[in-house]
C-alpha cells in the first residue's frame, strides 16, 4: 500500500538528503490502536534518479506493507511529477499528438515515442477527471486538463499542488497522481495489502 510522504523536496534534494531516513509512519495504518507488530521494513531503490530509495513498514498480523512515496515522485512510474507534468503540457499545447512528439523522447521509435506519450495524456486526463468526481466543489468548472487545472489553482506544478489539495483521496485516485491499486481480472483491486519489493513498484504505463 503506497501512502504519501508530504515533502516539499524535489527528487535531488531528495536523494542529497537521503531524505528517506526522515520519514515517519508512526503506526499502523491497518491498526490505529497499535495491536500488532507493525515496524519499519528497510527500503526499496527506485531507478530515476539514481540513488532514490523509498522506505518501508509491514505489518506481519495484516500481511500489509507499506511505502512512503515524496511528493516529487510519480507512483507506478518511472520518474517525478515535474517530468511527467512537462511532457504532458508539451502535447496539451501542441496541434496534435504528432507535432508533439517530433521533440520528444527520439531516443525512441515514432509509434513507440506516439505510444508513450499518449498514455501519459490519457493517464492524466482520467486522473484530473476522476478528482473532478471526488472533489466537484473546487473542480466543477475545470476542464480535465493540466491548462485548465493550473489556471484554477494558480501554481506553476498542477499533479503536485495536487497530491497536496486531494491528499484525502489519493487511495482513489489511479496513478501516476494517486495510490489507487491496479485492477485485476474481473475489477477487483490487486495489490491492496502487498507491492513488489523490486526495483521500482509494478508500472501500469509501459
Ligand atoms: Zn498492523
Amino acid at each position: 500500500m503506497q501512502l504519501r510522504f508530504a515533502t516539499g523536496l524535489t527528487s535531488t534534494e531528495y536523494v542529497t538528503q537521503e531524505a528517506w531516513r526522515n520519514a515517519t509512519l508512526e503506526h499502523c495504518p491497518l491498526h490505529a490502536q497499535g495491536a500488532c507488530s507493525f515496524a519499519r521494513h528497510g527500503t526499496y531503490e527506485r531507478v530515476s534518479p539514481p540513488g532514490t530509495r523509498i522506505p518501508r513498514w509491514y505489518c506481519p498480523q495484516g500481511h500489509c506493507t507499506f511505502s512512503l512515496l515524496a511528493d516529487c515522485f510519480a507512483a507506478r512510474l518511472t520518474g517525478t511529477l515535474v517530468e511527467l507534468e512537462a511532457a504532458v503540457d508539451h502535447v496539451e499545447q501542441s496541434r496534435t499528438l504528432e507535432d508533439a512528439v517530433a521533440e520528444l523522447r527520439l531516443e525512441i521509435d515514432l509509434p513507440g515515442v506516439l505510444r508513450w506519450t499518449r498514455r501519459r495524456l490519457q493517464a492524466i486526463h482520467a486522473v484530473l477527471t476522476t478528482l473532478k468526481g471526488l472533489m466537484p466543489e473546487p473542480f466543477v468548472h475545470c476542464a480535465p486538463t493540466l491548462v485548465s487545472f493550473r489556471q484554477h489553482l494558480a501554481v506553476e506544478w498542477v499533479l503536485i499542488a495536487l497530491r497536496a489539495r486531494a491528499a484525502v483521496h489519493l487511495s482513489h485516485l489511479p496513478p501516476p497522481l494517486g495510490f489507487r491499486p491496479p485492477l485485476r481480472r474481473g475489477g477487483e483491486h490487486s495489490d491492496t495489502h502487498q507491492h513488489r519489493a523490486g526495483p521500482d513498484p509494478p508500472h501500469v504505463l509501459a
